[in-house]
């Protein structure tokens, strides 16, 4: 089959792999009708995820129909048209009973390596690593999907594949990102990062009740997007200075909870950006928390401060008086999707949200190294590059 392979630091080819065959009784392969490229995937391709091997299939925003079944797997039938969730978990570890999916303690047979750097290891992910289990991805015209019977979710007749591929991350993301700010009626919310699960994020924000939502960006077809289709007030970060914004715009107070959708490749300027270039050029520093630095700072005393911008490593100036003497509260997670995949799927069939506003691109599989270049260098107003096989 075809499949997007990792070839080195922004280096990737459509090759020829061998097909994927069931290896265990809950096993599922998925013929793939869409799948996306993710901000994730350019923490990859950009070389900043360690363990990373040349010819590793990439991809873990995915869909398609299942078409052949482990005989473990009875919820699912051959044909059967299912989105995969990006977390591979088991269903019934202390993790996944907890819902925190993204924590399964059983998919992640590489778990010595993650425990290395984080202490203990989260979850397996698609086409994420080796040290988040080495599982080809979905960027491919099929994927073997371990515990099938927990993960996908069969989509209902009358969606096109525009309309849920999302569920398989971004969404969720974005939603997670909402909710672990316990929005109250009224609440103000600040984001950084105006890309695809920022979008979510503040869509997921108004759904759950907050009142305004502003987001943070410099691109400004991006902004754009989040004022006509989020419904978001915008800030360009390279025409005003965030922190003053917006305390003026909160009666000087701060938003109630800000939301850090940029992670560990952060862009900004003068001084603090020149420190985290070198300091990660050097390696002495793994990310750059540019952005979260700033949410940080701005969220009001006794906010909450919502990373899911991934971080990998280690990062320097953080700001932990102000989270001290502030009272701030932090909250984290790579996103628990399996949870979420349910209740925003009626919300998509109910008409609250369409997701496939994100799109700006469809490609065939073949020209995935385009696709990645151009959301790489938001060239062509690039928001969500969707892939054909
Ligand atoms: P993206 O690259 O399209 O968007 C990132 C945006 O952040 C860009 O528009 C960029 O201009 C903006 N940005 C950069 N520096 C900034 C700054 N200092 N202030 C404000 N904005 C800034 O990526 P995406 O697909 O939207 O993903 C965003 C992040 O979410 C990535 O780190 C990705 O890895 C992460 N993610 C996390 C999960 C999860 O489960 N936690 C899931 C999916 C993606
Ligand atoms: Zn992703
Ligand atoms: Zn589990």
């Amino acid at each position: 089959m075809k499949a997007t392979c990792w070839m080195g630091k922004k280096n990737v080819r459509v090759e020829h792999v061998p097909d994927p065959q069931i290896l265990n009784a809950r096993d599922a392969i998925v013929r793939i009708t869409s799948t996306a490229i993710c901000g994730s995937d350019l923490h990859l391709y950009n070389g900043f995820v360690p363990s990373m091997e040349k010819g590793d299939v990439l991809g873990h925003e995915f869909m398609g129909e299942v078409v052949e079944l482990g005989k473990g797997v009875r919820n699912l039938s051959i044909g059967d048209r299912v989105v995969v969730p990006f977390p591979i978990a088991c269903g019934h570890c202390l993790a996944c009973q907890a819902q925190t999916y993204s924590l399964c303690e059983n998919s992640n047979p590489n778990a010595w390596m993650a425990e290395k750097m984080w202490g203990h290891s989260p979850c397996g992910i698609f086409g994420y690593s080796h040290m988040l289990g080495g599982y080809a991805g979905g960027q491919a015209e099929y994927a073997r999907v371990p515990f099938a019977d927990v993960g996908p979710i069969k989509v209902p007749e009358g969606l096109a594949d525009d309309q849920v591929l999302f569920l398989s991350d971004i969404f969720p993301t974005g939603y997670m990102g909402a909710e672990l700010c316990d929005i109250q009626p009224g609440d103000v919310i600040a984001v950084w990062g105006a890309g695809p699960v920022g979008q979510f994020a503040i869509k997921s924000a108004y759904l759950l009740g907050a009142s305004r939502v502003f987001a943070i960006d410099r691109f400004e077809y991006r902004l754009r997007v989040a004022r006509e289709k989020a419904g978001a007030e915008t800030l360009n970060y390279e025409e005003v200075d965030v922190l003053e914004a917006l305390k003026e715009l909160t009666g000087g107070r701060g938003p109630d909870a800000c939301i850090d959708a940029v992670g560990l490749e952060a862009h900004g300027h003068a001084l603090m950006y020149a420190y985290d270039r070198t300091k990660q050029a050097l390696m002495l520093e793994t990310d750059r928390p540019l952005a979260l630095r700033e949410a940080i700072m701005a969220c009001r005393n006794g906010g909450t401060v919502s990373v899911i911008g991934v971080y990998g490593g280690f990062i320097d100036k953080f700001p932990m008086g102000a989270v001290v003497n502030r009272a701030l509260t932090i909250k984290s997670g790579q996103c628990h999707v399996q949870r979420y995949m349910r209740p925003l799927l009626d919300r998509i069939q109910k008409g609250e949200i369409d997701p496939s506003f994100v799109i700006t691109h469809r490609l065939s599989l073949e020209d995935a190294p385009e696709g990645y270049d151009m959301f790489l260098h938001k060239e062509d107003e690039c928001m969500k590059v969707v892939l054909k096989p």
